[in-house]
């Protein structure tokens, strides 16, 4: 590889998730050039529901994108959306109802306000979304990506950046958009911690397949989402004739774990008629994946970070990912850095740009950790009471922690 010889972008986009990809696509496309860098070797793989990903760690976890995503590609990447419709990502309707107002309305673009249209979300799993931009992002000469590469730190005069440290070589550079996600190395120096909240909560998963592709969309268009007084559980079109359904649970609660197991998921999913009846006629595919759901994380660009500097996505802000809007704040950040750095920027709007999607960012977090929050000690409540709960209100309907633990111990 070339060493320090001038030659390279002045803008690096360090990590090639989905903030990275899509910052550096809109960077490419803007005419302004710029170096990918990404750890994993293996990006850009073929995608398709329920195979193998390259990308974050969670890629073949099946996601549901909101609405504010979905319109946010319509408007700056149609193509990339056209492609993934053809990947089979599917357009849900998550609540079903034309007339509500989007769950999301408050994270909504410029203008603040939901817009007609953003209820309609698009769902597969996380994989297939890299994989389009990664492709997408290879067709433009003005982006070159280098996978295999480690990112170490920044190298800096004074109060601005002039490179980015590799293991063997520093890269000049006088822009790194920092789109490593949650674990970035370089957010520790350059952020501060503003809030963290562990749910301690696990996800089980497993995909389903059926033949029945053509079956009517109301089918297949809606998610739905059963509250238990212990868990969640939710099934969500991923592809043509694909579902998946997850369970959520706490990960102190052993008497759960079983739902890891594939017996013990499906006798669970044998308790729910609303998710049985939507999987009617179709077969598991692959194994039962389970993971620990990440921190909600936030945190904002501190006062000393040098010139130059641009979290973008995970590395700022991790949300419940139940809330399906993560995918949402980073694409929205990526497309603000990226309208930025192909305008002429000074400091003073590098600043207010800071600014913005700190504030934008803070009311995403909260709003999502709140909710984790009262979840978590409910579940937990339910979890340690000598006496079964009173069952009323949105849980009366599921079965009782008791009911499944039964049916787990069968
Ligand atoms: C289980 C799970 C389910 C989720 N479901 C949803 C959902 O349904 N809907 C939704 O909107 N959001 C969901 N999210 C959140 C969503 O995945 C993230 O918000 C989004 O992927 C953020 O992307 P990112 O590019 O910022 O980070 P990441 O996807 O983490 O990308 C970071 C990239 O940087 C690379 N990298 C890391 N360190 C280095 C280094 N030192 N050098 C070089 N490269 C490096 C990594 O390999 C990776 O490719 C989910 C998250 C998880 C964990």
């Amino acid at each position: 590889m070339p060493a320090d010889d001038g030659a390279q972008p002045a803008v690096v986009v360090a990590g090639a998730g989905l903030a990275g990809l899509a910052t550096a696509l809109l960077l490419a496309r803007g005419d302004v050039p710029c170096q990918v860098l990404e750890a994993d070797g293996l990006m850009g793989q073929p995608s398709g529901a329920t195979g193998a990903h390259a990308g974050g760690p969670y890629t073949s976890q099946p996601y549901v994108y909101s609405g504010l995503f979905r319109r946010q590609l319509l408007e700056r990447l149609p193509d990339v959306y056209a492609e993934l419709l053809d990947e089979g990502a599917q357009v849900l309707d998550i609540d079903g109802s034309v007339a509500a107002p989007s769950p999301y309305g408050d994270l909504a673009g410029r203008d603040g306000q939901a817009v007609q249209g953003d209820r309609l979300s698009l769902a597969c799993p996380g994989g297939v979304v890299t994989a389009v931009l990664a492709r997408a992002l290879a067709s433009e000469p003005l982006a070159q990506v280098r996978h295999g590469v480690q990112v170490q730190g920044l190298r800096m005069e004074g109060d601005r950046i002039t490179g980015v440290r590799l293991p063997r070589e520093t890269l000049k550079a006088s822009t790194v958009v920092d789109a490593l996600g949650r674990g970035s190395p370089l957010a520790p120096d350059f952020t501060a911690m503003v809030d963290e909240v562990d749910g301690g909560v696990v996800h089980s998963t497993r995909f389903y397949r059926t033949d029945r592709v053509d079956e009517p969309a109301a089918a297949t268009e809606r998610l739905s989402t059963v509250s238990g007084e212990t868990f969640s559980a939710r099934v969500l079109a991923q592809g043509p004739g694909t579902f998946a359904v997850t369970f959520r649970y706490l990960a102190r609660d052993r008497a759960l774990a079983g739902l890891a197991a594939p017996e013990g998921f499906s006798r669970a999913l044998s308790l729910l008629p609303e998710i049985c009846d939507r999987l009617a006629a179709a077969a598991p595919a692959g194994a039962v994946i389970t993971g620990l759901d990440p921190a909600l994380l936030l945190r904002c660009v501190d006062e000393q970070a040098p010139i130059g500097y641009l979290p973008v996505g995970d590395a700022l802000c991790t949300v419940d990912v139940e809330s399906g809007v993560g995918a949402a704040l980073a694409l929205e950040d990526a497309i603000c850095i990226a309208r930025a750095l192909t305008a002429p920027v000074d400091t003073a709007s590098d600043v207010s740009l800071g600014a913005r999607m700190n504030q934008r960012l803070r009311s995403a977090y909260e709003r999502s950790a709140r909710r984790s929050v009262v979840r978590t000690r409910l579940w937990e409540a339910a979890v340690t009471a000598a006496e079964p709960a009173v069952r009323s209100g949105p849980n009366a309907g599921s079965p009782s922690r008791a009911a499944m633990v039964r049916a787990l111990l069968l």
